[in-house]
């Protein structure tokens, strides 16, 4: 807690003599600098009430806790908001306000930005955050809430239930899925039919409830997508798909190619630099290899910001410099969710520099569709594929596909969001803690910190360029691998 917290709900007070008085801890592992608290806090001698998220600068941290700007109060939090007023008024404190306070999105941070010495340097939080009174719409749900807490006690003093673990039911833990999965998910076998690709609807419920719960139980007439079908093929006839299409949706991309990957700050509430917005996209890295003809690869370039100053102009020169100008085409992975739009939202912030970046987005294929569209390795489809990013992730496909390629190498960061996390510890001059393997005890220095950056983002093209590589060695028109 800090006076910047207070100065959302009391503007102006004095808060030389903040007092907090915790009410609830909901998770007790203190170390977690996410974890929500239930506290109270007094100034000037009003006791204020608030569910607060603790560490603003984690990532998404105010947007899951508090709301969206001008939609209506979600269900989610209004019925938390409910039960917390129940119990207050249980507790005969009567309550005469209640507020929704959330991040306006449109807010532009002012200088000097973020440094590491004041996390909100130069931060008005009167316009940073929204609030809406939200009283009425709380009270006119009190019998509803009265007979939800009611469910809940009942659930409480009976036996504990037969839970069977699902994807859905399972997931949504920080960092994925809930802690025990592993064990829950023991007597699954790995053709367990939650491991089934982007699942329409209640398509898994479904299937289970006709008996159908393992993938060679299912038959085409299941009413499978493409990329599904492929899994059950795979799974019946223990080998890899590979699709008649894959020479020719391979020609676009034909060697010599460029393989691109960027890191970015996304989904975080708090602007960093003078200048941004919350949960805007903030490009701070990338790395380019190339495949030549021969089938060899180069690393060719990369940019890593020192996190002084807004990187974004600096990325886009940076990367202009080294692409525009050549015409070999450009291959991402996941290219239109993750570097075509970085670079669209480029162009829109520098139009002088829109023509090349331009010319640079209209080169930029997929090379992630080529693969889900006509490959399925029968090594993919295990329980472990449910965790992480998603069944055609870069990190569930290249070490499956790529014979002896591993993420097991790196160090402190070794997928997207630890690089997001590493890029705020050095900027914030918060170094994570490194155990040695004689378990002494130090913080990681920051060449440290840059250097598993550059070795991740490296990693991810590399991993994209021997996919390519293999992709083409399937193929007749691989390069021949010199
Ligand atoms: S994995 Fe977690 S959420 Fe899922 S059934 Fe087991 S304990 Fe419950």
């Amino acid at each position: 807690m800090d006076p910047f917290h207070v100065q959302i709900l009391h503007p102006g007070a004095q808060v030389r003599n903040l007092q907090i008085v915790e009410l609830k801890t909901l998770h007790q592992r203190d170390h977690d600098r996410r974890t929500p608290i239930m506290y109270g806090f007094k100034v000037d001698c009003e006791i204020t009430v608030a569910e607060y998220i603790r560490e603003v600068k984690s990532t998404g941290a105010i947007r899951k806790g508090m709301g969206t700007k001008d939609k209506p109060l979600k269900e989610k939090y209004a019925r938390d908001v409910e039960i917390q007023w129940w119990v207050a008024s249980g507790c005969n404190i009567e309550i005469p306000s209640i507020e929704l306070i959330y991040v306006d999105k449109k807010y532009k941070r002012p200088d000097p930005g973020f440094s590491s010495e004041d996390l909100f340097a130069g931060m008005e939080p009167k316009n940073f955050f929204k609030r809406k009174e939200i009283f009425r719409e709380i009270r006119d749900s009190r019998e509803d809430t009265q007979a939800e807490v009611g469910r809940y006690l009942r659930a409480l003093s009976g036996e504990e239930p037969e839970v069977e673990p699902s994807k859905k039911l399972c997931s949504g833990a920080p960092g994925g899925l809930c802690d025990f999965w592993e064990q829950c998910t023991a007597d699954k076998p790995d053709d367990w039919v939650d491991v089934l690709y982007y699942p329409r609807g209640k398509q898994i419920t479904c299937l289970k409830n006709e008996g159908k719960n393992r993938l060679s139980d299912l038959a085409i007439e299941d009413g499978l997508g493409p990329e599904q079908g492929r899994m059950i093929r795979s799974v019946q006839a223990d080998q890899d798909i590979i699709e008649e299409t894959l020479g020719s949706d391979l020609r676009k991309i034909d060697p010599p190619a460029i393989h691109l990957d960027f890191e970015y700050l996304a989904g975080v509430a708090l602007p960093i630099f003078a200048g941004t917005r919350p949960f805007e996209v903030v490009p701070f890295q990338f790395s380019a290899h190339r495949l030549n003809e021969d089938g060899s690869i180069d690393h060719i370039g990369e940019f890593l910001a020192t996190g002084t100053e807004d990187p974004r102009q600096k990325f886009a020169e940076k990367l202009i410099a080294l692409l525009d100008g050549t015409d070999e085409p450009i291959v991402a992975y996941n290219a239109k969710s993750a570097e075509k739009s970085v670079i669209e939202g480029l162009i829109k912030l520098y139009p002088e520099l829109a023509v090349s970046l331009g010319r640079i987005n209209a080169r930029i294929e997929d090379v992630l569709i080529v693969f889900r569209d006509n490959v399925m390795l029968r090594q993919m489809i295990t329980k472990e594929s449910i965790n992480g990013g998603g069944f055609f992730s870069l990190k569930n496909v290249a070490p499956a596909f790529v014979d002896g390629f591993t993420y097991d190498d790196l160090g402190v960061v070794s997928n997207g969001g630890a690089a997001m996390e590493t890029f705020f510890q050095l900027i914030t001059d918060e170094p994570p803690i490194i155990v040695e393997a004689d378990g002494t005890k130090r913080h990681a220095t920051k060449k440290e910190l840059r250097d598993s950056l550059l070795a991740y983002c490296k990693k991810d093209t590399e991993a994209t360029a021997e996919i390519h590589k293999k992709l083409l060695a399937l193929t007749d028109i691989a390069p021949s691998h010199g």
